[in-house]
């Protein structure tokens, strides 16, 4: 009991003390957007990186599990120094992403691809620690090769049960490609059971240990049996581990049950949970223009910067507004594309826009720079990292850009 009691105060210090840097950080952020830095541009504080790495190793140190960082989430490798040194490596879909991961987060790569080609094999075999299939072809026809060169094989399997209702981000929807079903797994299982060294699944998204609890039933219902002698399970991603609401308690708990039933090591890879709320996307505004309503244009896009608002939809937040109506002026933002739906949405403001003004994105180092294009040849943003309170540009962006990606 008295351990127990000792568990939710370091919580709550970590998070207590998490909110707290955030606050400090929003206010460097504004105070940077305010201080005329050329827009867009990423702010990327690493002392936010940091404050969530503290999470990830508590539960790393009270399960002595293996957390893994997604790259397809983040990778803007200037600060996987800061990472690196709490994660144990990084999971990747492929061989760009394995070949970065092992330049320059110089831990543990573990690869998960759909299917792989077969150009590709060798390179990303050599550049992974781990390779998991999605298939028993693949595994047939690549597993023996990955053994040959000292590369741990695992297998991708659909846990049966997940609890995303938006299916375009739902692994485990009707007629998923993602993760060999049961009904093949079980017919298909002993003949490859002697090279495979553990099983995966994925099927959370920006989700709490609850959803995580349900979907281990389900999985250990299906597989539960040939888990055992396996070394590892790997959980997947999607687990909002960082989020201030998050239920470290149960997680810790169902990582350590499992750990025992099972004697096998237990892997995390969230993407989103290493870098939550840890950067933000500054923004000017270029024009206002009026049709009904107040439409500002900023030289931020939806379509080439946030796709994920128009895709997931939603609607992410400026720092000092409100929503539409709630404050005196309100205005559509809008990015400077061609596309009539590069819309970010309404807000309103205490004082009436003006050209030039700054809006700062909260919640950008997530999902939005590794999914920038140059559609309509507009600028990528500029990155920048804030490392001890100081701002230092890692990457501006220009026209070569641009054209290096056309011919
Ligand atoms: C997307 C993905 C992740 C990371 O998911 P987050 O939602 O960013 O935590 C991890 N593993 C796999 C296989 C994925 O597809």
């Amino acid at each position: 009991m008295r351990a127990k009691r000792g568990i939710t105060d370091i919580i709550k210090k970590i998070k207590e003390e998490k909110k707290r840097s955030f606050v400090e950080a929003h206010e460097r952020f504004l105070a940077i957007a305010k201080g005329g830095i050329a827009t867009p541009v990423y702010l990327i504080d690493e002392t936010l990186i940091e404050q969530n790495m503290l999470i990830l190793q508590l539960v790393k140190s009270l399960t002595g599990c293996k957390i893994l960082h997604a790259l397809k989430a983040y990778a803007s490798y200037s600060t996987f120094p800061v990472m690196s040194r709490y994660l144990d490596g990084i999971c990747a879909s492929g061989l760009n992403e394995a070949r970065l991961g092992r330049e320059e987060f110089k831990k543990e790569v573990h690869t998960f691809g759909a299917a792989y080609r077969e150009k590709d094999i060798r390179q990303i075999l050599k550049h992974s620690d781990s390779i998991i299939f999605n298939s028993f072809y693949q595994l047939e026809k690549y597993g023996k090769m990955a053994k040959k060169m000292g590369v741990e094989v695992g297998l991708r399997v659909n846990p049966g049960y997940a609890e995303v209702e938006n299916q375009m981000y739902n692994p485990c929807a009707p007629y998923s490609r993602l993760g060999v079903i049961y009904d093949i797994f079980e017919g298909e299982f002993h003949k490859h059971r002697d090279i495979v060294d553990g099983i995966h699944f994925h099927a959370l998204c920006e989700q709490n240990a609850d959803v995580l609890e349900r979907v281990l039933k389900s999985f250990e219902a299906l597989y539960g049996n040939y888990i055992y002698g396996l070394k590892w399970v790997n959980f997947g991603g999607g687990h909002h581990i960082t989020r201030d609401d998050y239920d470290l308690e149960l997680l810790i708990g169902l990582v350590n049950t499992f750990k025992k039933k099972y004697g096998v090591q237990v892997y995390l890879e969230p993407g989103e949970a290493s870098v939550l709320d840890a950067g933000v996307l500054v923004s000017s505004v270029l024009d206002i223009v009026e049709n009904d309503i107040k439409i500002a244009i900023i030289d931020a896009s939806a379509e080439t910067h946030m796709p994920d608002v128009l895709l997931m939809p939603y609607r992410p937040y400026i720092m000092g507004s409100g929503k539409p109506n709630e404050k005196e002026h309100t205005y559509r933002i809008a990015g400077p594309s061609c596309l009539a739906g590069d819309v970010i949405g309404d807000y309103s403001f205490d004082e009436p826009l003006k050209r030039g003004d700054r809006l700062v994105f909260t919640d950008m180092a997530l999902y939005s720079i590794v999914k920038n294009t140059t559609f309509n040849g507009i600028n990528l943003p500029d990155i920048t990292v804030i490392r001890n309170t100081k701002l230092q540009i890692v990457k501006r962006f220009g026209y070569k850009d641009y054209k290096c990606r056309q011919s």
